[in-house]
């Protein structure tokens, strides 16, 4: 099932996606939520990111062939950070290149939204947690992250987290085709087999850290071929059974 959030008159909605058209998800008070029987184009939509989370967190080397590219060791345990939810955004919207930063990349990543409360969650229960898959663009100010000690700043400028075009709730991530496009050239050309630590691992390692929250988005690293984006530029990442999220870079 395919899961995305939209803008529809001017407010913000949930649908099914069904063929081109979306079904309006409509939540009544007391919480109940109903699938009427409206339906628009996806086409006609403004999309938003499909995840309405509390935090974002994701994984800096997940991939043992972009390990091998950067001539690094294949790390013991996931080594994390966080994104703000400010940097959130959809498919199709502006990726902002701050005045201040010299170069500027794309990494495409796999990511992963989270289904219910998660604590302490044992490996082989993790699917139980995991309410779908998307698309994600981890953008980094390269300059940024080189120069600072950690990579707060250089993760987090507002528009620096495409998230979408939309949720895939059935799918094995286990290896899955992923790859980015900038300006209609392949750029990156990896598998989720190469992965380190599995999804399900990934969710069991990080709640044991901290709480996960419905809605909190997990992503899983990027693989080799991360390279610079200028404004004017098209970047789009692609993994199978998913679909293209696609962001232009613009000015300020
Ligand atoms: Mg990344």
């Amino acid at each position: 099932m395919r899961i995305a959030r939209f803008r529809y008159r001017k407010k913000e909605a949930w649908g099914i996606l069904e063929g081109g058209a979306a079904r309006v998800l409509e939540r009544h008070p007391f919480g109940r939520i109903e699938l009427t029987r409206r339906t628009l184009p996806v086409r006609e939509l403004s999309l938003l990111p499909p995840a309405s989370p509390a935090k974002i967190i994701l994984v800096g080397l997940n991939y043992k062939d972009h390990a091998r590219e950067l001539g690094m060791t294949i790390p013991k345990e996931p080594i994390l950070f966080l994104k703000p939810v400010t940097a959130l955004i959809g498919h199709g919207q502006g990726i902002i290149y701050p005045a201040a930063v010299s170069r500027l990349d794309y990494e495409a990543e796999l990511a992963l939204v989270i289904k219910k409360e998660a604590k302490n969650i044992p490996q082989g229960r993790a699917r139980e947690y995991i309410l779908g898959y998307t698309c994600l663009n981890d953008v980094t100010a390269r300059d940024l992250q080189k120069k600072d000690i950690q990579w707060t700043r250089a993760k987090s400028f507002d528009t620096f987290c495409p998230l979408g075009p939309w949720l895939e709730t059935e799918l094995d991530p286990s290896a899955l085709k992923i790859a980015s496009y900038l300006n209609g050239t392949i750029k990156q050309d990896s598998s989720t087999s190469n992965f380190i630590f599995s999804a399900a691992c990934l969710v069991s390692f990080i709640s044991r850290i901290m709480t996960l929250s419905p809605g909190d988005i997990i992503s899983t690293g990027t693989p080799p071929g991360v390279g610079r984006m200028r404004p004017g530029d098209r970047i789009e990442i692609e993994i199978e059974g998913i679909g293209r999220l696609g962001n232009r870079v613009v000015r300020p």
